[in-house]
């Protein structure tokens, strides 16, 4: 048994940006929506593990083995120039929104870490690969996304 998929992506070369997002599936459409139509991007490298980049916080081999990988394959394979750091409400990793006493110390947690972790990886990754860091929260129409300063 086969089943083929029409693809016209297949003898491009170069791609704009990676992203790191969480598995969590429920965002997984949105996050496309939002890099898409939010961002502008429609091809990019993707990342996914839970809790989006978080382990880079314990500054262990997940750190070295990303930022190795986001250089020799996303940067210098396929000419990368940005990084989307893509966290979101309710993530697991952090034992979810129950896990916070607020939405505000929920949302200040995540945006903490987010900087965090550019922080850490922007001294080892290339100068000229920029960072993106953005945010998605539940709101009654759907989920908004914030892209940090
Ligand atoms: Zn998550």
């Amino acid at each position: 048994m086969s089943f083929t998929v029409p693809n016209d992506n297949l003898d491009k070369e170069e791609c704009p940006l990676a992203v790191i997002k969480c598995i969590d599936f429920r965002f997984r459409e949105s996050d496309q929506e939002f890099i898409e139509k939010g961002l502008g991007f429609k091809d990019f490298d993707l990342y996914a593990w839970p809790g989006s980049a978080k382990d880079v916080l314990k500054n262990n081999g997940f750190k070295t083995d990303f930022i190795d990988k986001l250089v020799s394959v996303s940067k210098n394979l396929h000419s990368v120039k940005k990084l989307l750091l893509l966290w979101h409400w309710d993530c697991g990793a952090y034992g979810g929104s129950k896990s916070f006493s607020s939405v505000e110390e929920e949302e200040s947690t995540y945006l903490k870490d987010i900087r965090t972790v550019r922080d850490m990886m922007v001294s080892e990754l290339p100068d000229d690969l920029e960072i993106i860091m953005a945010y998605s929260k539940r709101m009654p129409q759907g989920l908004e996304y914030i892209i940090l300063e």
